[in-house]
């Protein structure tokens, strides 16, 4: 269970959000749009630790962890640039987080063989970046992410590089990890259609401010403003 209280951030003078709130329930998988630049990024970056958190609070599960250390929270973040380790292989690059906090050998081998049964890289686990497909590398992305069982996913477009048919197919996985894992999500698209058929709900930001939080349908068929009348409407 996450739950934002006002959470602002401003960078020198500038505020990029003035406080915003909301929850999302434990399982539910939330999406998030908005034009370039309303903060989408950085509200993740701030729920990640990633960005310094300039007022209000963020709770999970009841605890405050506005401003813990990003090793310290329970959750993983995937972004557009998968950022792997070029030299690493994919079995070292799944595991180079949970050798780093030291955890057992023989747990994290069993954990990798897991996500790779799980993201079908069955194969593939001792070749390098350079030598997968667009959509391997975003499973092997997904699959460091996913051995360190996180109870909180925050995806930040994280299909953006893929081809239509990569994109498609990867949505319905990404849903398919999420259940499976028994995970609460936030995913950011600028795709409507990704939004429309992920979302439990959807959140839409403009400007840093939340516009309306709902589910697919509410937005389309009910929209508070004509900014979400355009916004969910419109087709890209
Ligand atoms: P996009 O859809 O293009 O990825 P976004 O919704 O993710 O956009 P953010 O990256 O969160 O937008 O940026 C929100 C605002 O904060 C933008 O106006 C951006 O210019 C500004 N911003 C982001 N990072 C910094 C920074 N380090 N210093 C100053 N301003 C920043
Ligand atoms: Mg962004």
């Amino acid at each position: 269970h996450l739950q934002l209280h006002k959470v602002g951030k401003s960078y020198g003078a500038v505020e990029v959000i003035p406080g915003i709130d909301f929850e999302i329930n434990s399982g539910e998988f939330l999406v998030l749009v908005g034009p370039s630049g309303s903060g989408k990024s950085t509200l993740l970056k701030m729920i990640a630790g990633l960005e310094e958190t300039t007022s209000g609070k963020i709770m999970v599960d009841g605890e405050d962890i506005t401003h813990l250390d990003p090793s310290a929270r329970d959750l993983a973040m995937v972004f557009q640039s998968y950022a792997l380790y070029p030299h690493m292989t994919v079995r070292d690059n799944m595991s180079f987080a949970l050798r780093m906090r030291g955890e057992d050998p023989a747990e994290i081998d069993r954990r990798v063989k897991e996500a790779v049964v799980m993201l079908d890289l069955g194969g593939l686990e001792n070749r390098k970046p350079g030598q997968l497909s667009g959509g391997q590398r975003q499973r092997v992305a997904m699959g460091r992410c996913v051995v360190r069982n996180p109870k909180l996913f925050l995806f930040d477009e994280p299909l953006s590089n893929l081809d239509a048919k990569l994109r498609a197919q990867t949505r319905i996985e990404i849903r398919r990890l999420h259940e499976r894992l028994n995970a609460t999500s936030i995913f950011v698209t600028h795709d409507q259609v990704e939004a429309m058929t992920m979302a439990d709900r959807i959140a839409l930001l403009k400007d840093g401010k939340l516009q309306q939080i709902g589910s697919p349908q509410d937005l389309y068929l009910r929209p508070k403003n004509t900014f979400v009348a355009t916004f969910i409407g419109t087709p890209e």
